[in-house]
């Protein structure tokens, strides 16, 4: 295999930049453009080992730069690695990986490295996938998820499930086979516990793919409610900053405002929208459309009442409207008189919080809910999550072979029928560890990858 090389850093100004190289002449080809002050070579010293000195392009010093030398195989890709730190900046880390690639390296693909570990066995394709969702995380659950999928959560569960299923036809093979032999029978019900038993783990591993998106993607959240009655103030809150205007007179919180924040375990991709009154103001119906069309394609709409106010006829559509969707009402400004009924609110609506967003009153018991609703609340990120589409897509398969060997021993077909359907639930499950995946899945895995990764 050839010997990569890519700036793994971020493309921008930083104390440190660093080109990695990967392949079997990586110390070789730093060598030729690196020239420690002690007159080492990395070629020639141990691995684990770091030189200073400079960077030389076209016989001139370009940058300083310190050498890291990691030995096969104990490295990220399992080759040998040289990781050149030199000066963070756009330009600089250029030069020095164009010097890289004049010493014979070649360009790294995106996911590379990590395609590379993986191909080197030091990974499998859950944990390389993780590489990325932690790369990507955007909140400390979300991060926390991912790092122990990377430390092989997913991959034991399912490795336990496969292992189990293995024995299981192995057992039945060998008994089919040599009828003779002194194997003991396997009895319809042995093998009907042992597939129910893989498939009740599996499915509560299924069940993990809705919250893991909702920890790592976030969920579509609108705030609606009638002008005034503090969704931008609440808004503000729940984000932490000052991020629509807020202002007195109603009407203002016009457009859809995207925002994304973290409530716990979930993080909400929230939009801030214009309520849902009778208007004549053509940019208002606008905003009224697209409020409507919010609330349609939402996982969790949170409606604000003001509680100083009576309710009116926009807020009763508006709760017709939410009442069969995942829906909060939040009855706001607690802090003043309390002029409405909430009767018809909460006969109508399952979930509701009474706060006050000016003073932060009871937000707690709204993040609570939150969570509740979004399935987070329980969240333990160590018991390991499907994080994708795809091992959603392979486990779901899995299940589906096994749901049929069930019904297959469930009618008396033969062992050779559920013997076929148990091995193809452990193709699917090798299909997710990547232990037996086409190069088709295993490119796409490494497609959505940066450059350096
Ligand atoms: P929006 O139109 O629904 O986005 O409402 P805003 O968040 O802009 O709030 C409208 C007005 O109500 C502002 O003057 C806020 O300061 C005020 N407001 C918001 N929440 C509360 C509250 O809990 N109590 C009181 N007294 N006033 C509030």
């Amino acid at each position: 295999m050839s010997t990569i090389a890519a700036i793994s850093t971020a493309q921008g100004e930083g104390g440190i930049g660093v080109i990695r190289i990967s392949g079997e002449n990586s110390a070789e080809i730093a060598d030729k453009i690196f020239k420690s002050v002690s007159g080492k070579k990395l070629s020639e010293i141990e691995g684990y080992r770091a030189l200073f000195g400079n960077i030389y392009k076209e016989g001139e010093v370009i940058d300083e730069a310190v050498a890291l030398n990691f030995k096969a195989p104990h490295s990220f890709t399992g080759e040998n690695v040289v990781e050149l730190s030199c000066h963070g900046g756009v330009f600089i880390t250029r030069e020095v990986l164009s010097a890289v690639i004049d010493a014979g390296a070649v360009l790294a693909e995106p996911g590379e490295f990590t395609k590379r570990a993986y191909l080197n066995g030091k990974m499998d394709l859950t944990e390389a996938e993780a590489v990325m969702d932690l790369i990507s995380a955007k909140s400390k659950s979300a991060a926390r998820a991912a790092m122990y999928v990377k430390e092989g959560t997913l991959f034991k569960k399912s490795r336990a499930v496969k292992e189990s299923l293995l024995t299981t036809a192995a057992h039945l093979s060998a008994w089919a086979d040599y009828p003779e032999e002194d194997i003991p029978e396997v009895t319809d019900n042995s093998v009907l516990q042992s597939v129910k038993n893989s498939i009740d783990v599996l499915s509560k591993l299924l069940s993990t793919y809705n919250i893991g998106q909702a920890v790592k993607e976030g969920i579509d959240t609108v705030i609606v409610g009638r002008p005034n009655a503090g969704k931008s103030t609440l808004m503000n809150i729940l984000s932490g900053v000052e991020r629509s205007i807020v202002t007195s007179i109603e009407g203002t919180t016009r457009d859809v405002i995207e925002d994304t924040v973290v409530v716990g375990n979930v993080i909400l991709r929230l939009s801030d929208t214009a309520g849902i009154r009778q208007t004549d103001n053509e940019i208002e119906k606008i905003g009224v459309e697209k409020t409507l069309k919010k609330i349609e394609s939402a996982s969790l709409v949170i409606a604000l009442f003001d509680g100083s106010k009576p309710l009116t006829d926009e807020d009763i559509s508006l709760i017709d409207k939410i009442k069969n969707v995942p829906s909060i009402a939040v009855i706001n400004k607690t802090d003043l008189e309390s002029n409405i009924n909430t009767e018809y609110i909460i006969k109508n609506i399952e979930n509701t919080v009474f706060i006050s967003a000016k003073n932060e009153d009871n937000i707690d018991e709204l993040r609570n809910i939150i969570e509740k609703l979004a399935g987070t609340e329980n969240f333990d990120p160590s018991a390991g999550i499907i994080a994708n589409e795809r091992q959603k897509n392979a486990v779901k398969k899995a299940v589906d072979s096994l749901k049929e060997a069930e019904s297959a021993l469930k009618f008396g077909f033969t062992m050779d029928a559920v013997t076929v359907l148990i091995s193809e639930a452990i193709d699917y499950l090798l299909e997710l560890t990547g232990e037996k995946a086409g190069e088709e899945i295993v490119d796409r895995v490494f497609h959505n990858f940066c450059v350096g990764k």
